[in-house]
């Protein structure tokens, strides 16, 4: 470990080879932007002359992770808290009159994901540095992330996320990782009557890494980008053939492929240059999986002995196809041996049951792109079609929902189902759901093939980095290391009832919350009270996650408070943060909603600061990091059955913020953990919420009952938001209304407001709030995503085969 520690001179050094290498005279001329430059170029400098890469213990298998998101945020900040760099680097900079943290907010985040799934990605990989599991993060090193977000007159904006990907200090590009990609073209037959592929055209793809560091042991292990390029030198031969104008004509140039990442949450669209990056970003990974494993001279069939590809969602799937092009094609394995070894090397991840978020791909399009594949997919449904037959001889309607193709798709679940060892979801709640409602013959066929895996989040990022005052309070109270053993913070129960800590941890949470209100003054202008409960809603803007809902009970708040302006209540800020999907209308008028709400309320001297509504621009991990600690209130209130786990959920929780939540994904689990008297649950349950769609749910009706929310309609409609015009929630209006209420908003308003008087109630008592948000924070150890890894490793990766 010493070989770990870092210097005041060596540091020292690396900086200043850093300004020199700007052509800069002094450290002084640097501008706050180079500070950071310089920092974490010296930084990365000095860690890749520590790296020590993990050795795989007897038995472990090296797990290669794909996703095709790691919203990975900030590093610099992150990299010298996991190397116990910190203090070291502060006091260098101090010395020279910079503060280390301003230089920090200098980094741009490294959007290169859009919500919960890239963001697990990301803490999986810090876990499985942290906790000894040999990994390798594979994915799309994108020019462009998540689309910046700003309003204008309340409505989003979208522009471009350059962030400068070429002057990342972090990145470290190995030409000698490079792979060549081939897409397109036709299938021939060679004289022994085998098909042979005989692609249109080819791209490269270079390796940009990025160092994952381990909780102060040692370790660093690769999150490798792969990015595209043109093939150089040119191939005049491929040139002649007019091969490549042909490419050229299709749109296919090298520099687009990686240029965007696709902004949609829980949603597919079926886009070509999608597919392209799925295979793209495959093709590489599992030629990187090759090399590592031949370099190693280990044989071929003992692959999967040694390596586990799990896939985060069905989006790497056709890294499936590839393997098995790999073993019948390069390595001329027959089909019994190229099967068994696939079968035992992946894994997959489901995170969502809803119908447009899963994967469905166009049978013309797999065809043109990847012909190839394109025939294997088919003899893989053709074999997997006489399994079926056997267990349910003559049964077409069992047939139409197993098959991997069928009218006309490519089903990449069914797919993953079918060729993977191991199946997995990301709650209790959820997995159950994907066995019961998603794939219940295939449970049949295979019921040990289906785990749980309950969601984490590391406690890195998410609370000793983000909320440094409450990790040295827990430092002094707990004397023990809770960071990496997540479930010690169990020890806090005792100090629940201690006068002296309680009062810290309030003081903690109120000097947050004038943090964050800082932030909401120079961004927005508005101007919060600390004093007021922070309701704190952050999350992608879908409609299954009701933003709505929260919308319909702040309108009728201020519906009360216009028609009652003496109403005793308790001062609140209703944040919000959420970016939508740019084609994604609903979700923007929604935004657009709040936003006119908001500026109506904050303006109204009858509401005399008894309430606040901000939308936070351009939510993202750092907006995250300072909204986590500032939170009272957690909203997690998806319609029950669509939200698979959450993670944002956790964070707050962790962070002491008391959730109001339905029974849905992880939210159940949380409960369980903190007890249902630190908990505000409310809302009709999964079983519930079949019976009443069952029943021919009508939402005029759930109106009709609740004056209030009746009231709440009303105003949204009446146009007193939007300067008169009474269409401008048309959208949001008409798929609550007439729209039929997918999601249940209506039906869940009146439990909801209930749950919100009784957050009220409780806030009154401010011994009694503070009292139970330190339970939460020490009940919800289990949710560490190092727990998720050692899950992972027991139930799937490690599993007797
Ligand atoms: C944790 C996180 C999410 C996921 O939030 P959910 O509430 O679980 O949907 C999305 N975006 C960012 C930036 C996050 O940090």
């Amino acid at each position: 470990m010493s070989q770990f520690t870092l210097e005041k001179t060596q540091f020292q050094d690396a900086l200043n080879r850093q300004w020199q290498g700007f052509g800069l005279q002094s450290a002084q001329d640097m501008t706050p932007h180079q500070w950071w430059q310089a920092v974490s170029g010296a930084l990365s400098e000095q860690l890749a002359a520590r790296s020590v890469a993990q050795e795989p213990k007897q038995d472990q298998r090296h797990v290669n992770y794909i996703s095709m998101e790691f919203l990975i945020g900030r590093l610099t900040a992150n990299n010298l808290i996991n190397l116990g760099w910190y203090d070291t680097v502060r006091d260098v900079l101090t010395e020279q009159g910079v503060e280390l943290a301003d230089v920090l907010e200098q980094e741009t985040d490294p959007a290169l994901g859009n919500g919960g799934l890239g963001r697990l990605a990301a803490c999986f990989l810090d876990s499985m540095a942290t906790v000894g599991q040999p990994a390798t993060g594979y994915g799309l090193n994108y020019q462009y992330g998540l689309f910046r977000q700003s309003f204008d007159d309340g409505k989003q904006q979208e522009a471009p996320d350059d962030w400068h990907r070429e002057h990342y200090p972090w990145f470290s590009h190995n030409s000698r990782l490079a792979v060549d990609v081939s897409f397109g073209g036709r299938l021939v037959k060679d004289s022994a009557g085998a098909e042979q592929w005989r692609p249109a055209f080819s791209l490269r793809g270079e390796a940009w890494d990025l160092p994952v560091v381990g909780y102060r042991n040692g370790v660093t292990q690769p999150l490798r980008l792969w990015q595209a390029t043109d093939i150089h030198p040119f191939d005049l031969t491929l040139f002649n053939d007019g091969q490549f104008l042909k490419a050229e004509q299709k749109g296919i140039d090298a520099a687009k492929l990686t240029k965007v990442l696709y902004p949609n949450d829980n949603h597919q669209q079926g886009k070509r240059l999608r597919l392209m990056q799925q295979y793209f970003q495959c093709a590489c990974s599992v030629r990187d999986i090759w090399r590592r494993h031949h370099f190693l001279g280990r044989s071929i069939e003992a692959l999967p002995d040694f390596e586990v590809i799990q896939l985060n969602d069905t989006h790497p799937t056709i890294a499936i196809p590839e393997l098995l092009r790999i073993l019948l094609d390069e390595h001329q394995l027959t089909w019994d041996a190229a099967w068994a070894i696939t079968r035992k090397t992946f894994a997959y991840t489901n995170h969502t049951l809803m119908p447009e978020a899963l994967e469905c791909w166009d049978e013309k399009l797999v065809r043109s792109l990847l012909p190839r594949h394109f025939s294997l997919i088919k003899q893989i449904n053709a074999r997997f079609k006489k399994q079926v037959e056997k267990q349910w001889p003559g049964n077409s309607a069992v047939w139409e929902k197993l098959s991997v193709h069928q009218n006309k798709q490519v089903r990449m679940a069914n797919l993953c189902v079918v060729s993977g060892f191991a199946v997995n979801g990301v709650a209790a709640l959820h997995s159950d759901l994907v066995v019961k409602d998603l794939f219940p013959e295939y449970h049949q066929l295979w019921p040990n093939k289906f785990h749980n895996v309950t969601n984490g989040i590391t406690p890195r990022r998410w609370l000793k980095q983000c909320n440094p005052a409450l990790s040295a309070l827990i430092d002094q109270s707990l004397k023990t290391e809770w960071v990496t053993h997540l479930d010690a913070l169990q020890g806090l129960e005792k100090f629940a009832d201690d006068a002296a800590f309680c009062e810290r941890y309030q003081q903690i949470k109120f000097d947050n919350k004038v943090r964050l209100a800082t932030y909401v003054k120079q961004h927005t202008g508005i101007t919060l009270n600390p004093e007021a409960i922070f309701d704190v809603q952050i999350k992608r803007l879908h409609e299954y996650k009701r933003q709505h809902l929260n919308l319909l009970h702040i309108v009728s708040l201020y519906h009360q408070l216009r028609h009652n302006p003496q109403m005793d209540m308790v001062p609140r800020v209703f944040l919000f943060g959420a970016k939508a999907a740019p084609g994604y209308f609903l979700a923007k008028n929604i935004i657009h909603a709040i936003n006119e709400v908001a500026e109506k309320i904050n303006h109204d001297p009858i509401v005399a600061d008894r309430l606040k509504v901000v939308f936070i621009p351009d939510y993202r991990v750092s907006v995250a990091e300072l909204m986590i600690p500032a939170a009272d209130v957690s909203e997690q209130i998806s319609t029950a059955g669509t939200e698979a786990s959450g993670t944002g959920n956790m964070k707050l929780a962790l962070n002491g913020a008391m959730t109001v939540g339905t029974l849905d994904g992880a939210n159940v689990e949380i409960a369980e953990q903190v007890g249902e008297e630190n908990i505000f649950i409310f809302g009709h349950t999964v079983d519930q919420v079949k019976a009443l769609k069952a029943g021919g749910y009508d939402p005029l009706k759930w109106r009709k009952k609740d004056r209030q929310l009746h009231a709440a309609l009303n105003d949204l409609e009446s146009g007193m938001f939007s300067d008169g015009d009474e269409q401008a929630f048309s959208l949001m209006l008409d798929s609550l209304l007439d729209g039929g209420d997918p999601y249940l908003v209506l039906a869940d308003f009146t439990e909801y407001c209930q749950a919100q008087q009784r957050v009220e109630a409780l806030y009154r008592d401010k011994a009694e709030w503070t009292r139970r948000s330190i339970l939460n924070t020490a009940r919800v150890g289990v949710f560490s995503s190092d727990r998720s890894i050692g899950d992972y490793q027991q139930r799937i990766w490690q599993a007797k085969r």
